[in-house]
């Protein structure tokens, strides 16, 4: 065995056995509900800790070292304040900020930062997102709709998913006559990769009722071409 294979065994081993991962089957419900109240309550768990020290070891770092050394805990709490939407009561955002007007034209909220984490790679996707509902008499307080695009996007998330979340979610309570959700996401997981993306940003969109059955408003309102 050459020093170079001996070293990279090295790189590949893992000292601290990591939990095992839960079942499929276990994520459901009852069960992400029990993880989430721990996610508040309880102490970093630490089977997040082990798993980023098995990280930084799989990619040849020496975890002990003093810039690291407390580089796991600082992860899994980050991990988790950026993954904090889960635990978001979406209806208690709104819930007393709904209100009945017979306003008849669209509201549009523009240029609406987000920042989330691509579910494959772990890595954020961020960018500008565009909503735009017509009411039908009912609107919801204005500052409510970045804190509903923030619920969904501190979270795992593909951008499609996302997009479709927040336009269901805007749909379902507030019934408007149409709703429309553009976003415009940077990958880094695209763009620190050198995968071949002109730009590196992604444009998704939900339309639904009106928006849906004359996209050209969504670019007239909008200002972008669907
Ligand atoms: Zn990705």
């Amino acid at each position: 065995m050459s020093a170079e294979q001996g070293e990279n065994e090295n790189r590949a081993v893992v000292r601290f056995p990591l939990q095992v991962a839960p079942e499929p089957n276990d994520l459901d419900q009852g069960k992400m509900e029990h993880v989430r109240v721990q996610r508040t309550t309880g102490p970093l768990p630490e089977s997040m800790k082990d798993g980023v020290l098995a990280l930084l070891q799989g990619i040849g770092e020496d975890p002990w070292r003093e810039g690291l050394a407390s580089t796991p805990s600082r992860v899994a709490k980050m991990l988790l304040e950026i993954t904090s939407g889960y635990e978001v009561d979406l209806d208690s955002i709104i819930n007393g900020a709904m209100f009945s007007e017979s306003y008849d034209e669209p509201v549009v909220v523009r240029d609406i930062n987000f920042y989330s984490l691509c579910e494959h790679h772990m890595l954020p996707f961020f960018g500008k997102a565009h909503v735009a509902y017509f009411p039908n008499g009912k609107v919801v307080g204005l500052s409510k709709i970045p804190r509903i695009v923030e619920a969904f996007s501190r979270r795992l998330q593909v951008q499609e998913r996302l997009t479709s979340q927040i336009a269901d979610f805007i749909n379902e309570r507030l019934q408007p006559k149409g709703v429309a959700v553009v976003l415009e996401g940077t990958h880094l997981c695209a763009v620190m990769r050198g995968v071949n993306q002109p730009s590196g940003t992604m444009r998704t969109q939900a339309l639904h009722g009106r928006f849906h059955d004359d996209p050209t408003m969504v670019r007239d309102l909008l200002g972008v071409h669907t």
